[in-house]
């Protein structure tokens, strides 16, 4: 990972086990909590922090937390959701495989402040090797007296686990996600109530992502204001950034919330690779609207994505060249969705298939101008009337698209081939 802050130890040799870990600090927050801080005091250090969750939504850490009933009489729970199936996005399974004692720790202390004595850890079937990783980091913390009966010695029961999916993007929604950890089919479930109320086994449950709880022991361990010299007021902390695509560095870097795009791709990742111009960028993984190149300057931070119709999403930055033909890169994206559409709301399982079909008749050059607001037409109707946000993000980025590259489609009506190629055959024309 390069540029980490929070994360400044990740690459240390080692780090996987729990002793250099400790060596580093590791495991001083838990034990500075443990015995010397109450439930609600951790909740109020989060909320004060600004942490927003990092899985996609943004969602304010210490208030999801804060949902969770004081009073219900049932177990609670706390799950990580370490299913990271957005394409684009790939920093979950570094973060993991180089710090796992990290997640380890983070998740006690987020299960010591909503009061729950169970956590597991969701991960994704492809993510079999880094379950090995975490099954031994466990192994460890327990042996150290880190989990078990008395955590510390402090007299709080916590006991982990990790649990390995089958490898399906829907089960990162966090409905689904708990209903395959219970034995389901994975598909979401209605909410309200929402699972902070009703969650696994129908108990009340938080769940967060890897990064997000990654970020809970050096924010209990150094504190709210120490957390919030990066970013801004409302985008407070770090973010890991997975950039991929044609610029000469690709990889996860961590960076202060309101650093620019620009600084991102032209200094971190050393910019475009040669002979290729940058396109568009998709800032948060494959679910949201892409922007041009000449919105290159915006922060990366929640708002201001938002001010330019998209989101920070997961942090998958995509890169697009001006090689790429962007309505094939959009089949691309739409065929992924289609495929993972679980099935279970009409919206988003019809319409998916039928954008992936006009995204077939384009690009074989039997496409009419009418198809391209068809594919607004059907994005229109799941938008925001599909069972849960899959057919959003299914959606969303064809919108996305039509809004800057719409030329690119009626290219493609009317000379039956891609705008790119014609590029390509004029830069080969060029070159000789
Ligand atoms: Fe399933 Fe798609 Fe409906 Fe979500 S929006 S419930 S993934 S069919």
């Amino acid at each position: 990972m390069r540029g980490p802050l929070l994360f400044k130890d990740i690459d240390t040799p080692g780090l996987k086990g729990i002793a250099r870990y400790r060596e580093l600090g590791g495991y001083e927050a838990l034990a500075q909590t443990m015995g010397h801080s109450t439930p609600e005091a951790c909740i109020d250090v989060v909320k004060a922090s600004g942490l927003r969750g990092r899985g996609g939504a943004g969602f304010p850490t210490g208030l999801k937390w804060s949902f969770v009933p004081k009073q219900s009489p049932k177990p609670r729970y706390i799950v990580c959701n370490a299913d990271e199936s957005e394409p684009g996005t790939f920093k979950d399974r570094e973060l993991m495989e180089k710090n796992p004692h990290l997640l380890i720790e983070g998740m006690i202390l987020a299960g010591y402040a909503i009061g729950s004595h169970v956590g597991y850890i969701y991960l994704r079937g492809e993510f079999e090797y880094i379950q090995r990783i975490l099954d031994a980091a466990i192994a460890e913390a327990r042996q150290a007296g880190l989990l078990g009966d008395s955590v510390f010695g402090s007299g709080y029961a916590f006991e982990l686990h990790t649990h390995l999916g089958a490898g399906a993007y829907i089960c990162g929604e966090e409905t689904a996600l708990l209903s395959s950890l219970e034995g389901y089919r994975g598909q979401p479930r209605l909410k309200p109530p929402f699972p902070a109320v009703e969650g696994l086994y129908a108990c009340p449950t938080v769940v967060n992502n890897v990064e997000t709880l990654m970020a809970v022991p050096p924010i209990l361990k150094h504190g709210a204001a120490w957390y919030r010299q990066w970013g801004n007021e409302k985008s407070p902390g770090t973010k890991v950034f997975s950039v991929s695509g044609p610029v000469k560095r690709p990889g996860n870097y961590e960076v202060a919330l309101g650093t620019s795009m620009k600084v991102l791709i032209d200094d971190l990742c050393g910019g475009m690779r040669d002979g290729l111009e940058l396109k568009a960028i998709i800032p948060g993984g494959s679910s949201v609207p892409m922007l041009p190149a000449s919105d290159l300057d915006t922060p990366l931070d929640y708002e201001s994505m938002n001010a330019k119709g998209t989101f920070l999403g997961s942090g998958g930055v995509i890169v697009i060249d001006d090689q790429t033909c962007i309505v094939d890169a959009l089949y691309n994206i739409t065929r992924f969705y289609a495929h993972e559409s679980c099935g279970k709301c009409t919206p988003c399982r019809e319409g998916t298939f039928w954008l992936s079909e006009i995204f077939e008749r384009l690009l074989s050059g039997k496409g009419r101008m009418e198809d391209i607001d068809l594919l607004g037409d059907i994005a229109d109707n799941i938008l925001g009337k599909s069972f849960c946000a899959l057919g959003d993000a299914a959606a969303m980025p064809i919108q996305g698209a039509l809004k800057h590259f719409r030329h690119e489609f009626e290219h493609l009506v009317t000379h039956q081939r891609s705008l790119v190629n014609r590029r390509k055959a004029e830069l080969a024309e060029v070159r000789a």
